[in-house]
């Protein structure tokens, strides 16, 4: 039985699906993402205990809000309105996108609530653009977005393989802390004073691991090194999103498992943290 969001207790994480892929500038899909998480996240094929033992089948251990439904709202607006409600009954959002673009509406609910926010940020791409194809709230661009407006303190990104010139100097703008790819391990650089904010995009992982992303940029992160810098973060962790799963591209439904491990492991150290 799933717990909902008013039985909750403040500090538990609220899992929300927002099926949004409207910015995306390759291929569709994305929005189909949430329930299909689900689905392996609740699969009987492995328990509920995540690695550094937290069992989330435990009662009270995080509840769920369901999808985001998008009615005569403008898009963001409707993200944003509905990741303020849940920081305002003192939950944490865990947001299951959709592509990219979403995290700049549920960053900007954060940023009214928790100020001196450090977004950690897995990516093989940095989304620094000014715009992209005369989009500027592409999937390409959110960051730039957030650090324009002072949404968050601090922009760590790790698992960058795609820098560009132009993103170089957007990130040197804007005081980006990048962790390319080819510098990995990077664990001592996960000891990050609260509150963080991880932004997972799946685009970080190697497509051997994880194919069912719309933009494949090989030379990407197992699974074991993306967990091994997750388990590593120090500081309280206020909220997360997972994004960039793209169902259509996923013939085995092993993107899905991985989305949903990862999902388990970040909603396990947002209980320790
Ligand atoms: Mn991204
Ligand atoms: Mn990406």
């Amino acid at each position: 039985m799933t717990l909902l969001p008013d039985a909750a207790k403040p500090g538990t994480p609220v899992i929300l699906g927002v099926p949004f892929d409207a910015n995306s500038s390759w291929l569709r899909g994305a929005a189909g993402a949430p329930p299909i998480i689900r689905v392996a996240f609740n699969s009987d094929s492995s328990n509920s205990w995540t690695e550094t033992g937290v069992d989330l089948g435990a009662a009270g251990t995080y509840c769920d809000a369901g999808d985001l439904k998008f009615t005569f709202d403008e898009p963001f607006a409707a993200i944003e309105g509905k990741v303020g409600e849940l920081l305002d009954q003192g939950l944490r959002p865990v947001c299951l996108g959709g592509d990219h673009s979403i995290t700049l509406p549920i960053i900007r609910a954060f940023g009214k609530h928790i100020p001196g926010l450090t977004i950690l940020h897995f990516d093989a791409h940095p989304d620094l653009y000014d715009e992209l194809e005369g989009n500027r709230l592409s999937h390409a661009c959110p960051f730039a977005r957030i650090m324009e407006e002072g949404a968050a303190k601090r922009l760590i990104q790790i698992g960058i393989r795609t820098m560009t010139g132009h993103q170089q100097e957007q990130a040197r703008k804007f005081g980006v802390e990048v962790i390319e790819m080819r510098r990995l391990p990077a664990l001592d650089r996960m000891k990050i004073d609260g509150p963080i904010y991880i932004s997972f995009d799946m685009d970080a992982l190697d497509p051997a691991f994880a194919p069912g992303i719309s933009h494949r940029e090989p030379g990407g992160m197992s699974v074991r090194e993306a967990i091994s810098h997750l388990h590593a973060i120090t500081g309280k962790i206020a909220g997360a999103d997972i994004v960039e799963f793209n169902p259509a591209q996923d013939s085995t439904q092993i993107t899905a498992t991985v989305a949903a491990k990862l999902l388990k492991e970040i909603v396990g150290k947002m209980v320790l943290n």
